[in-house]
C-alpha cells in the first residue's frame, strides 16, 4: 500500500504500482545491491547465514553462500565488482572473481592499526571511487548475527577505503553508524541506530565533518503513523530524495531530510533497500521475513 502525503510522491510510482512479496522465508533480510551483470539482486539474511541472489527476469530465488559468514551490506565498487560487508569475519571483502555462480572473495579490509574491526554492517560508494562502511558491533554482540568475540577498537566507527586500498577514520563520533548514503561527492548521509537519528556530513577528501542537519523517521507523523521506527539502511533517489528503511516500510522523505513525501507501507520491519532491475526504477526491500519490489518512475542515484 502506498500512503501518500504530497502529489511529489505519487509522481514517483506508475498508477496502480503496489509492494509485491518476491521472495520470503527469511528471518533478517538485509543489505540488498543490484548488480547489473547479472541482472540479480544479492542480499543477505543475517541471522540465518546465508546470502542470496533473486534473479529478476524471472523471479527466481538462489543460494549464494551458506554458509555467508553472516554478510550484512553490500554495495558496487568502482569497477562494478560486489562488495559485502561481514560480520563473521569482521571484514569488508570484495568478489574478485565468480566461478559456477559464486563469488570468489577477497578482503579489502579487517585491521586498524593491528586491531580487528567489529562487524562491517553496511557500505556505499563515494564518486571517487573510495568505498565507506560503518563499523558497529552488532556482529559480536549478537550472537544470532555472528560469530561474537571482543570489540578490539576503542569506537563504533565509519571507515574509507581508498582505491589504492588505504584506510582511514573519517567518522568516529556516531553511538550505532549503520546505513549510509553520498547524495553528492560532499554529502553523506548516515543512520544510527544507536539513537535513531540519520546525520548528514560534510566530505572532503578522507575528512567528514557532522552538519547540524538530521532526522528521525519516527519523527514525522508520529500521531498518524506511529510504526516510524529507526532508519537502518537508506538510498537516494536521482534527485537527491531520501528512500529510509523503516518499521513500517519505507519511508520517502525530502532531499533534505525535512519532508516525509509518503510511505510504502509494508508488514514487516523493513531493514533496507535498494534500486535495480535493467531499467533502474525498481525498488527492492528487504523487510524480515520477505522481500519485496514496486516498480518506480525513477531511478537510484549511483556513482558507479
Ligand atoms: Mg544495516
Amino acid at each position: 500500500m502506498l500512503i501518500s502525503f504530497s502529489p511529489e510522491f505519487d509522481a514517483l510510482f506508475p498508477s496502480q504500482a503496489v509492494p509485491k512479496q518476491v521472495a520470503d522465508g527469511f528471518t533478517w533480510a538485509e543489505g540488498p545491491v543490484y548488480l547489473p551483470a547479472r541482472d540479480e539482486v544479492i542480499f543477505s539474511d543475517v541471522r540465518q547465514n546465508k546470502t542470496w541472489r533473486f534473479r529478476v527476469s524471472d523471479e527466481s530465488l538462489h543460494l549464494l553462500e551458506s554458509p555467508s559468514h553472516h554478510q550484512n551490506g553490500h554495495c558496487l565498487d568502482a569497477a562494478g565488482r560486489l562488495v559485502a560487508c561481514s560480520h563473521g569475519e569482521r571484514a569488508l571483502l570484495v568478489a574478485i572473481d565468480w566461478q559456477d555462480d559464486k563469488p570468489i572473495w577477497d578482503v579489502l579490509a579487517s585491521h586498524w592499526e593491528g586491531k580487528r574491526l567489529n562487524s562491517p554492517n553496511d557500505v556505499c560508494l563515494h564518486p571517487d571511487g573510495s568505498l565507506w562502511f560503518s563499523d558497529p558491533t552488532y556482529g559480536i554482540d549478537k550472537p544470532e548475527e555472528g560469530y561474537g568475540g571482543e570489540m578490539e577498537l576503542e569506537g563504533r566507527w565509519v571507515f574509507r577505503i581508498g582505491s589504492g586500498g588505504e584506510l582511514s577514520v573519517p567518522i568516529r563520533d556516531r553511538f550505532k553508524p549503520n546505513g549510509l548514503a553520498f547524495a553528492s561527492a560532499s554529502e553523506l548521509w548516515l543512520a544510527d541506530t544507536g539513537d535513531g537519528r540519520v546525520y548528514r556530513y560534510e566530505v572532503r577528501g578522507t575528512e567528514a565533518k557532522l552538519t547540524s542537519q538530521s532526522f528521525a523517521v519516527s519523527e514525522y507523523e508520529a500521531e498518524t503513523y506511529p510504526r516510524g521506527g529507526k532508519t537502518d539502511g537508506l538510498r537516494l533517489d536521482e534527485q537527491g530524495r531520501i528512500w529510509s528503511s523503516a518499521a513500517d516500510g519505507v519511508r520517502v522523505l525530502s532531499p533534505c531530510g525535512q519532508h516525509l513525501l509518503g510511505i510504502i507501507a509494508l508488514p514487516e520491519v523493513c531493514a533496507n533497500l535498494c534500486f535495480g532491475g535493467s531499467e533502474g526504477n525498481i525498488l527492492f526491500m528487504t523487510a524480515t521475513n520477505a522481500l519485496w519490489k514496486i516498480e518506480t518512475n525513477i531511478r537510484g542515484m549511483s556513482f558507479s
